[in-house]
C-alpha cells in the first residue's frame, strides 16, 4: 500500500462542517462572522510521550485528546484538526485501530480531519486542532491565561494525579491494587479534554490553563501571566481530589508523600485550572453541573507575587514544594 492509498483508506472521510478537506493541496474552513479561530498544535514522539506497546486505538485517542485540551482551556470549539504522520512500516492493524480511537473522540465533537502530512520515519504524531471563539465587534472571549486578579478564586476540574500514579506505578516504582491501576491507566491512556466545561467557562472564568504537565507547573504559568500570586490549599487538592485513593493511604500502597506528588507534580492529567470572582461561585456550580464535570476550589489569587502552598489550617508547608516533588 502506497500513501496516497493509505490516506484514501484511514484518513478521508467526508466533510460536513469543512468546505474542503482531504485531497487537494489544501483545506478550507467557512468562519462564521465574529469569530476567531484558535489553532494550537501538540506532537507526540515514541519513548517520550508513550511506549512503543501502547494500544494503537489509546494512543489515536490521546494524540488528539491533548489537543483539544487546548481548545478547552481557551473555551474554544472544536472544528477540524489535520494530522501529521511519520511511521516507521505500513502496519494496517496498527492504522486501522489508531485511526478508530482518533475519530472515536473526533465524531462526537464534529471535529473534522481535513488534513496533514504522511511520511516514513520513527513514529511521531503531530495534530494541529482548529477551533472558534465568538468575538462579536471584535471583542474575543477567549479564555487566557492572563486574566486573573487578585481575590479570584482558583479551581480544578475532576481528579488530578491519576496519570502520574499509573506512570509510577507502571515503571514499577510503586505497586497499586489491580482496580486502581485499571482507573488509573485509563486516565493516563485516555484522558478526557474537558471541552464542554471549558464552553461553559467562557464569560465567567478570568483565566484558565490546561493541566498537561502538573498543577503547580501549569499554575506557575498562570500567574506569570498575569503577574499575581497564590495560595493553595494543598488539602483541598490533595483530599478532594484524590478522594479515591484515601482507601490505599490506609492501607498502605501509596504514602501520603507520592500521592502529595502526583497530585501537586504529576502532569498527563488534562483537567482545566481556572480562576474566577468570588460573585461567579453559584454560576460556576451551574457551569459544572451543566457539562456533567466536577469542579473543586482549591485556592486564591493573591496581590503578593508567588506561590505559597497551605496546609488545612491554612498555614504555610514547612517543606518547600521540592521536597514534594519526587518526580524533579
Ligand atoms: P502535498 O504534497 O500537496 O502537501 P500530500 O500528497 O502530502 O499533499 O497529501 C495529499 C492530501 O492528503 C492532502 O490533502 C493532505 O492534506 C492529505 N493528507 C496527507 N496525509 C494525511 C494524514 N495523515 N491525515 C489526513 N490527511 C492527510
Ligand atoms: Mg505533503
Amino acid at each position: 500500500m502506497g500513501e496516497f492509498d493509505l490516506i484514501e483508506r484511514y484518513f478521508k472521510r467526508p466533510t460536513t462542517r469543512a468546505a474542503l478537506g482531504v485531497g487537494d493541496d489544501c483545506a478550507l474552513l467557512q468562519l462564521a462572522a465574529g469569530s476567531q479561530l484558535a489553532i494550537s498544535s501538540d506532537m507526540l514522539v515514541e519513548g517520550r510521550h508513550f511506549f512503543a506497546d501502547v494500544d494503537p486505538r489509546t494512543l489515536g485517542h490521546k494524540a488528539l485528546a491533548v489537543n483539544l485540551s487546548d481548545l478547552a482551556a481557551c473555551g474554544a470549539e472544536p472544528q477540524a484538526f489535520t494530522l501529521a504522520l511519520a511511521l516507521p512500516e505500513i502496519d494496517e492493524v496498527w492504522l486501522t485501530g489508531f485511526s478508530q480511537g482518533l475519530f472515536a473522540l473526533a465524531d462526537p465533537y464534529g471535529c473534522e480531519l481535513v488534513g496533514g502530512d504522511t511520511t516514513r520515519g520513527p513514529l511521531n504524531i503531530c495534530i494541529t486542532v482548529l477551533g472558534s471563539v465568538p468575538a462579536p465587534a471584535g471583542r474575543s472571549q477567549a479564555l487566557l491565561r492572563s486574566g486573573a486578579h487578585p481575590g479570584d478564586d482558583i479551581y480544578v476540574s475532576g481528579h488530578i494525579g491519576d496519570a502520574r500514579l499509573a506512570l509510577e506505578a507502571l515503571r514499577g516504582k510503586i505497586s497499586l491494587p489491580p482496580a486502581l491501576l485499571q482507573a488509573a491507566k485509563r486516565r493516563l491512556e485516555e484522558p478526557s479534554p474537558r471541552i464542554k466545561l471549558g464552553l461553559a467557562l467562557r464569560g465567567l472564568a478570568s483565566a484558565a490553563i490546561d493541566l498537561s504537565d502538573g498543577l503547580v507547573g501549569d499554575l506557575q504559568h498562570l500567574l506569570k501571566a498575569s503577574r499575581v500570586g497564590a495560595s493553595l490549599n494543598t488539602a483541598a487538592a490533595l483530599g478532594r481530589l484524590a478522594a479515591r485513593w484515601h482507601v490505599d493511604w490506609a492501607s498502605a500502597s501509596v504514602d501520603r508523600a507520592t500521592a502529595l506528588s502526583c497530585v501537586l507534580s504529576g502532569g498527563d492529567d488534562y483537567e482545566l485550572l481556572f480562576t474566577a470572582p468570588a460573585s461567579a461561585r453559584d454560576a460556576l456550580a451551574a457551569a459544572a453541573a451543566g457539562s456533567d464535570t466536577p469542579i473543586t476550589r482549591i485556592g486564591q489569587i493573591d496581590a503578593a507575587p508567588g506561590l505559597r502552598l497551605l496546609n488545612e489550617a491554612g498555614s504555610e508547608l514547612a517543606d518547600s514544594f521540592r521536597s514534594f516533588d519526587h518526580f524533579a
